[in-house]
Parts: structure tokens; sequence; C-alpha cells
């Protein structure tokens, strides 16, 4: 769902001021040293993080407006890092919220005013996204800090964040604009959320020192006092989470594990396909070393071994939590890539992605989705006849959607940059064949070429290979075989230049071949390309395309590869740890009741994920997927709105079956 932008203009002291509002994002007289007071000086920071005995801190900010707050904290969070290079503390989270987000134009004029903040404001403009609602997860490396910029009305978003039992949140900023401008926003739903998320102990500073405020904060359980505020206004706001209980989690299938990953524990990744690459990628990001098996002689060679493959999300014309989790993943990879591809150059191309109206009911279907205005016009546009032929650089007489971040991108090249990004942390060994997986209270036992391997932790990434472990016989798996063909170039094929979905695909050329996809045979494992696919991928094209003559006259040479790609029923992939079925099918036997999950102890024994069920669609979501999963395991805050981490959940199909009251594991 597209959040509003905000409209601002600069007043003459060049401030910007939200016209909804009539206030200004900061003061008129010293943005920074506002900050510094209210906020950073509120929560006594930075010196209570050099108490800090945990790896991270967690800001928990509402209004994010121009970044300034959260540019301050991560340049005082460096100069912490600096001073103190051996203190455990070493990365700062800071989730932050927005309802209505300023354009980047706007965000980069005001931060201008800033030149001591340039480095970090030129990160954040960089990676400022579009405005659609949900979480977007920003990497700020050079500072240490991860910024979880959730877009959408604070009242929505809070309630899905997700908590450990013992808290979320160590500081918060309470910005916002005056109470008397923006009493929508401090309202007891939200002091209740903020009581929910915060941590023993957490702290927040605010500006205001509105009586509506003060009350309805030590109502939710904080201890309240009163500072001398910034500048002209005389008080402030600050104070303390005085509730010592443990948080009570409604979705107890997503709790995190009993014990946090750290660089001392031995973790092994199962799958060298886009998944293991991925995860791999996310555990050197947070200096976790990892060993990756892999089975064949190489990486990457099941269902990412395609010399091509289109980069796009797959849309609906509802923000359905499918929808939601293709949008982000989408936004999320897209940044990542465009990043890696500087330092770790693979083949790709971002040239755009068109899908065909090609029938009167995908037309229908494509109208319908434009017309709900629920996706931002950066992210999807209509486009007509001539602007199709015109991106395409051939004939194609079809309206359809573009998609102007989309692309193709090579698949193996991207694993191979990924796996020497993370060089330093992963042990690649390859042609190691998984036969067992034995998990315990205390390790988790593998055995691979007739070897038994002892981990504390072990992610499975095994893509298509999921369905000969007995350990996923708990996951309703679907294997897809599907065939791509490798057409080489020719007219008018050779001008293609964007990527062409219809009910296949096409690509523009890559190394003298496009591809050209792609069959899909439901329970068939089988990966030797076969001649009557070739057929059926053509006639796809000849049907769909029959408006365009030159698709009859395409020469194909019968090069082509096949592999098997796994899905779910619910056709989302299967992320997080893996449940202990039995048990779980026996202690949650009376949900169907209507006895509430909170009730219900955690699924997981804690010691094995999966990380699998990706379809013909890892592109898209794997770099996101990764990144939540090793978050959770991490216990670090999660890039998900809860109802999102919940549909992807393996643990889900279980559950659902207690809900209906059906012994058996299915949908
Ligand atoms: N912290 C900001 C900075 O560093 O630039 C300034 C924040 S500005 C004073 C207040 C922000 O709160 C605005 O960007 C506004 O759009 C946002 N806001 C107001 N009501 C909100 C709500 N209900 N949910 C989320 N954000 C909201």
């Amino acid at each position: 769902m597209k959040s509003t932008s905000a409209t601002v203009h600069f007043n003459t002291q060049g401030t910007p001021v939200a016209d909804n509002f009539d206030d200004v994002y900061f003061s008129n007289d010293s943005g920074i040293d506002e900050t510094m007071h209210v906020f950073m000086g509120g929560n006594d920071l930075p010196g209570r993080w050099l108490e800090h005995q945990k790896s991270h801190f967690v800001i928990g900010e509402t209004g994010f407006g121009t970044g300034l707050n959260c540019l301050v904290a991560m340049h005082a969070f460096r100069q912490f890092r600096h001073a103190n290079p051996d203190h455990p503390l070493t990365h700062l989270f800071i989730l932050t919220t927005e309802k209505y987000p300023l354009l980047q134009d706007d965000i980069k004029k005001a931060l201008l005013a800033f030149p001591t903040l340039a480095e970090a404001a030129d990160l954040l403009v960089a990676q400022y996204p579009m405005a659609l609602q949900g979480c977007h997860r920003l990497h700020f490396n050079a500072f240490s800090t991860t910024l979880d910029l959730w877009q959408g009305d604070v009242h929505a978003l809070l309630p899905q964040w997700h908590t450990p039992v013992d808290g979320l949140v160590d500081a918060w900023f309470l910005d916002g604009f005056a109470p008397s401008k923006n009493p929508q926003m401090w309202t007891d739903a939200l002091f209740s959320q903020l009581g929910r998320l915060s941590k023993p102990g957490a702290t927040f500073g605010t500006f205001t020192a509105a009586g509506v405020v003060k009350r309805g904060l030590s109502a939710a359980g904080f201890e309240v006092k009163k500072h001398p505020g910034f500048g002209r206004k005389r008080d402030m706001l600050v104070g303390r989470y005085a509730e010592l209980r443990r948080k009570k989690i409604d979705a107890p299938y997503y709790r995190f594990s009993s014990v946090a990953l750290t660089a001392h524990h031995r973790v092994a990744i199962v799958g060298g396909g886009l998944a293991g690459a991925c995860t791999a990628y996310a555990l050197a990001k947070r200096g976790i070393s990892a060993t990756l098996f892999c089975h064949s002689d190489s990486l990457a060679q099941g269902a990412s071994g395609n010399p091509q493959g289109g980069f796009y999300p797959q849309l609906h014309a509802q923000a359905s939590f499918p929808s939601q989790i293709q949008a982000l993943s989408f936004l999320y990879a897209n940044r990542h890539y465009r990043q890696l591809a500087q330092h770790r150059p693979f083949s790709h191309d971002w040239c755009g992605v068109l899908q065909l109206g090609f029938s009167e009911e995908v037309v229908k279907r494509q109208h319908k989705m434009v017309s709900a205005d629920i996706w931002p016009s950066e992210m999807i546009a209509p486009v007509n006849e001539q602007e199709v032929t015109a991106i395409a650089g051939v004939h194609l007489p079809y309206s359809g959607i573009y998609i102007p971040q989309g692309g193709w991108i090579c698949p193996p090249e991207l694993v191979t940059s990924l796996i020497n990004a993370a060089a330093e942390y992963v042990d690649v060994k390859l042609s190691h064949q998984i036969t067992e997986i034995r998990e315990s209270t205390d390790v988790v036992n593998l055995t691979i070429n007739n070897t038994r391997y002892d981990f504390d932790h072990v992610i499975l990434a095994t893509g298509a290979d999921s369905i000969t472990l007995d350990i996923f016989d708990q996951l309703p798996l679907r294997p897809v075989r599907g065939q791509v063909e490798a057409i080489p170039t020719q007219p008018p094929i050779v001008n293609l230049k964007a990527v062409i979905c219809h009910k296949g695909y096409l690509t523009p050329a890559y190394q003298g071949r496009h591809a050209l996809g792609s069959t899909y045979q439901k329970n068939d494992v089988d990966c030797t390309p076969r001649e009557s696919e070739t057929h059926i991928n053509l006639q796809t094209h000849r049907k769909a395309l029959a408006s365009s003559q030159w698709i009859d006259k395409l020469k194909y040479d019968g090069t082509a590869r096949a592999s098997v790609r796994l899905g779910m029923p619910d056709h989302q992939p299967a992320v997080g740890l893996l449940g202990d079925t039995e048990k779980q099918a026996r202690d949650y036997a009376d949900l169907f009741k209507g006895q509430p999950l909170s009730a219900m102890p955690l699924p997981a024994k804690g010691r094995v994920s999966v990380f699998t069920g990706l379809g013909s669609r890892g592109l898209t979501t794997a770099p996101l997927m990764a990144e939540m999963l090793v978050s959770q395991l991490c216990h670090q805050p999660l890039p998900m709105a809860n109802s999102l981490l919940q549909a992807l959940n393996p643990n889900r199909f279980v559950i659902r079956a207690c809900q209906r009251g059906a012994a058996e594991t299915d949908t």
C-alpha cells in the first residue's frame, strides 16, 4: 500500500515546515543542538552506551521526518565506537515510523543545512525508499547502524513490531508534531504500545511537556520527569520504563530461540544456491562464520543456476500479505543488489520489466491493479501499446505494466558475488552430500559424506533437495520442474531492451542468448531438458504474443536447462526455526476450540532453521528473507511486520491445521 507523501515548504530560516500540520520538522534555531538536548540528552546518550553490555542497542522513534534525529544518533554512535573499539556494544538499531514520508528531494534539501552530517545524509538519500507502507531496512555500515524506516501510522505499526519476552527498545525518541497540532498521535493506545515494546529500564525523551503526554506515559508504566526544554521551550519530559514483567507474546510460533547466535557459535548452512549465499552474507555482516555445504561440485547448480532470471515483484490489486512481501522484498533486494554490484560485479541489467496485457482477462486484471492505486507509480506504471514497443525496442502491440526498477540478473554470478563478499566468514565445502540431521538440546549432528559434524545451529537452504531430507516430512513441499530455453539472439529480439513477461517470459540477450521460459511441471523432479517442453515454451509465447508476427519465426536450437523449484501450497517461502511437529500437534490440539495462541508453548527446538519454498521468486525475496532469518537467530529487531512473519513461518501449516481441528500438517 503506498504512503501519502508529505507536502512541505521551507520557511525564511530554511527550516522545513509540514503544510498539513503547520509545524516545523526541527528547531529554527539549531536542529542538531535540539536533537542532542531533547532526544540524545533526554535518554542519557551516548553515556548509556558505555554501560550497555549487550551487542546491540535499540532506539525507537515516532516521526522520522527528515531523519535528522537518526543521523545525529548514528554519528554519535560512530564516535562511541571509535573511542571504544573493544566495547561489547557494536551495533545500533534505529526503528522509526513515518506516516507522511518526505519526498527524496525535500529530505536532501532539508539535510543540506547540516554539513557535519553530510556523509550519513548522503547514504540516507541514496537509499531513501519510495512511499510504500511497511518496513524498509536501510544499512549504514560505516556507522555500524541499521535503520528500519517503518512507513505508516504509528498506531498501526507499533502493534506489528515483534518484541522478545524481555522487550525490544532501549531508548525512545518521542518526536511527532506538538500534541496541540497532532492530537491524533499522542494517544493512550500509543503509550501502551511504547510500554509493550520497552525493555525494563528503557528511557524516553520528548520535546513536549503536555499534560496528556505526561499522564499517558505514567499510566503506561513510565516514571516521568520534567527537564528544562530546548531553546524557548521551558520544559520537556524524560523518563524510564518501570515495569519489570516479561512480555506476553501474541504469536508464539514466532518466538526467538533460547540462545542468540554469536560469533562463537558453530553454524552450518546447507545449500549452495541463492538462499544459502544470502544467508552466508547476512551472517558475515554480523561477523558470524559459517560452513556452507553444497552437494554439487560448484555453487548454484539447482534452481539458482539459470543464466538469467527476471527480477521484479509479483503484485496484486490488493495489498495482501503476499503482495506486501513481494513489494517490500523487491525494494530491499533492489538496494542490496545495486550496492553489491558496485564492489562485487555480477552480470545483470536493470533494464525494466514489462508485464504485457496479452489477453482480455489480463488487461482487466492489470486495469484493476492500476485503478486500485495502492502501489507507488515508481514501482509500477501503466503503459500503452506505443510505450510498450518503445520501451521493449521490439514490436509488441499490447498495453501493460512497467516496472522500471526491475530487470534481469545472472543468479549463479550473483551467488558467487555474495559468497566472495562473505569470504572472510564462510567456508564453502563443495561435493558434500548431507544424509542425516539429528537435533538434540545441545547440538545438531549432520552426517555428510559419511562423516559426523557437530554444529550449534543449522540452516537448511536446500531448495528442491529438501524433498530428500526426512526432517522436511513435516512441511507440505511442492516441487515443480521448470525448463527454460536459451535461444540464440536474432532479429528482432536482438533489439529487446526490457524483460517481457506474459504467461512466460523473454529476456534481453546475454552472451548471445535469450532466456525464454518457463514450464511448470508439478511433482516432476527430473532435470533432463525435454524437446516436448521446448515446444510448450514456444507455444506459450506464440499464443500469448499472437499479435507480434515475429514470434512465429523465432529460431531455436534446442539449448535448454531444466531445474526444480520448491514451493509451498500457499506460494510463500518457509523461513524460520523448524518446529517439532509431533509436539506441536499435541500442544496445539485445542486451538480449534478457540484457545488463544498466546497460551501455547514455543513450538521449535531452536537449533534447526529452514529457508526454502522460494519457488521461482528467489531473486526478489531471498535477500530480505535471509536478513529476517539471521536477525531472528541473533535476537535482533526484525525487518518485517508480525503479520508477514507469521505468513512466512514454517510452522504455519501445522498451526493452521490445528486451528481447523485437522490432525495432519496441510494448509
Ligand atoms: N524526528 C524528525 C526529524 O528528525 O526530522 C522530525 C519529526 S517531525 C517534528 C514529526 C513527524 O511525525 C513528521 O514527519 C510527521 O509526518 C510524523 N507523524 C505525525 N503523525 C504521525 C503518525 N500518526 N504516525 C507516524 N508518523 C507521524
